[in-house]
């Protein structure tokens, strides 16, 4: 159905409903938990019953946002009995962990920009030209009538903030300038956002940052680079993987580099892939074939294994797609 139709589907359910599950995906970056605080925030100034929920540690540095503190664990929100279930900025059903159980016995609205998405709710506002999905939330919040202050406002304005790499990816067209200069003309701060998040780091994430550098390898003439940090590496420093958030950015802005990878042992034997890309090369495409997903600049998988093997598995299979599709 298209995006427009779609999107006054949710409007006119949501005005139906009292009761709403607000659930965000694992591993929560800045743009999910903004869409999930200012979707929540947004249906309870027009007087709905929410819930809003995670299954996943929440990174700590999102602590400075105090409204964070509203976001339940499964286990809290499990019993919760919703009349309507809004997923926002997931791609497939295991992005939400443990909701997907519980999935089919409730009405499902799914709101994402991620041009991988499987469209697994009942009603999916699907819309990759966004650059990120709290984008989606300020256009269905000011559907529904949302009055929006300077918290909303700022809680907004981190998603996009976050999803554009701080306005400078691609992503960061003319209408993400705009809709951040609404929001900051109603009272958001993205030099506080940006200072929470970029200047917020522990003297043991550098010494992490350097055993990533140790482990660092240029492949393809230079095109591709990767490095990875097992749970040793991270044990060793006192630190956990919410202090890699920023490494594979930074692998991509060697010279010469399309195609940036960063592994992350975050438990024994699971590890997430992260995918970036400078120009031209899609690694959404990778990502999927390693039963993940995401946008052609930024995307993730996440494999079970020993981590030696994954990376060369994951090289591998990168190389290859590379290879074929060298301009
Ligand atoms: P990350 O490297 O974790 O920052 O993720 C980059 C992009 O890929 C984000 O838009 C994620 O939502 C998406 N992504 C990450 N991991 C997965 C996964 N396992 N499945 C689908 N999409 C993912
Ligand atoms: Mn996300
Ligand atoms: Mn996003």
């Amino acid at each position: 159905m298209a995006a427009a139709n779609e999107f006054l589907n949710i409007v006119g359910l949501i005005n139906e409903s009292n009761k709403i599950l607000v659930v965000g995906h694992i591993m929560p970056d800045g743009d999910d938990i903004s869409s999930v605080l200012s979707l929540s925030m947004g249906l309870q100034k027009i007087g709905k019953e929410v819930v809003s929920a995670i299954d996943w540690k929440i990174p700590s540095y999102f602590n400075e946002i105090q409204e964070v503190s509203s976001i339940k664990t499964f286990e809290e929100a499990k019993d919760f009995n919703p009349d309507l279930i809004i997923i926002v900025d997931a791609s497939s059903p295991d992005r939400v962990g443990r909701f997907s159980e519980i999935l089919s016995k409730f009405k499902v609205v799914v709101i994402d920009h991620h041009g991988t998405n499987v469209f697994f709710g009942n009603y999916n506002w699907v819309d990759s030209s966004f650059g990120a999905a709290a984008q989606m939330i300020l256009r269905l919040n000011k559907e529904l009538g949302v009055k929006y202050d300077e918290r909303l406002a700022h809680i907004n304005l981190m998603g996009i903030e976050t999803d554009t790499g701080f306005f400078k990816y691609s992503n960061a067209d003319e209408r993400v300038f705009r809709d951040a200069a609404e929001l900051i003309s109603l009272g958001a701060r993205p030099d506080l956002i940006a200072r929470m998040i970029l200047e917020n780091k522990k003297l043991e994430q550098f010494l992490l940052l350097s055993r990533m550098i140790e482990k660092l390898k240029l492949d393809c003439e230079g095109t591709l680079a990767y490095s990875y940090l097992s749970q040793e590496d991270y044990k060793e420093f006192n630190c956990s993987e919410e202090d890699s958030g920023g490494f594979v950015s930074e692998i991509r802005s060697i010279k010469g580099v399309e195609v940036a990878i960063f592994l992350s042992e975050f438990e024994k034997g699971e590890i997430h892939v992260s995918f970036r890309s400078k120009e031209w090369f899609d690694v959404s495409k990778v990502a999927v074939i390693l039963g993940g997903g995401g946008h052609p600049r930024a995307a993730g998988a996440t494999i079970k294994g020993n981590i030696e093997e994954i990376v060369e598995e994951v090289v591998r299979v990168t190389k290859s797609v590379l290879e074929g599709e060298r301009k």
